[in-house]
């Protein structure tokens, strides 16, 4: 076999990987890649990451954002997050044309952006999509469901006012979406009763408005 030359290093060798021998192969191209920086917006009401479906914001999910932005060129064998402070260091080992075994080490900045989501700049200017209204002669009862929903609700959900008056308590929220697993929480109801109320038209929609009043 004739020999071939590296053209980058001049270095005498079998087999070239795009041309080049395998440590100047490795050298140029990498195993992965991150951004310098990632940038995460999280709302400073609900905690809600923007272009995410999860409210919550912890450390899993900004390690789910982390993976997500690594590009890879090869077969990734292991990844691992090996340093998490405002830099994060991730190890990635794999191998590279089938035969280069790599490891490197990324390096990327995480910066978390507070600011309030769509949602939640509605609720402050007063926004509401359902009203829960519960009764019951009982003020144990409504006491205790009030802590159970305020719970249930800010899970998923954004609470805009809480109203007591002599008959129980309206709980205003946003969206009207999880009403039925909202009221799924609540032990006994002797009465459910629906209302809508149209509130406005959102691009030729008619935008309604939920009331459930729920006696227990
Ligand atoms: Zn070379
Ligand atoms: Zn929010």
């Amino acid at each position: 076999m004739k020999p071939k030359f590296c053209p980058a290093c001049g270095k005498e060798t079998d087999v070239l990987f795009n041309g080049l021998c395998e440590s100047c192969f490795g050298k140029k191209n990498k195993l992965a890649e991150i951004p310098e920086k990632i940038k995460i917006k999280v709302c400073s009401d609900c905690g809600k990451i923007e272009g995410a479906r999860i409210r919550k914001f912890d450390e899993k999910e900004v390690e789910k954002i982390i993976m997500k932005n690594i590009k890879t060129n090869g077969k990734i064998k292991d990844i691992k997050i090996t340093e998490r402070n405002d830099i994060v260091k991730i190890e990635v080992s794999g191998l590279m044309e089938g035969k280069i075994e790599k490891k490197e080490i990324l390096e990327t900045k995480i910066m978390i952006k507070k600011r309030l989501c769509e949602v939640c700049g509605k609720v402050r200017g007063g926004y509401y999509e359902a009203v829960l209204q519960i009764r019951s002669g009982d003020k144990k009862k409504i006491e205790n469901s009030l802590n159970i929903l305020k719970n249930i609700i800010s899970k998923k959900g954004v609470i805009t006012k809480i109203e007591q008056n002599k008959n129980g308590v309206d709980i205003y929220f946003t969206p009207k979406k999880i009403l039925k697993y909202v009221l799924k929480s609540l032990p006994k109801t002797k009465e459910i009763k629906r209302s809508y109320t149209l509130v406005t038209k959102k691009d030729g929609r008619d935008l309604y408005r939920n009331t459930v009043l729920v006696r227990l």
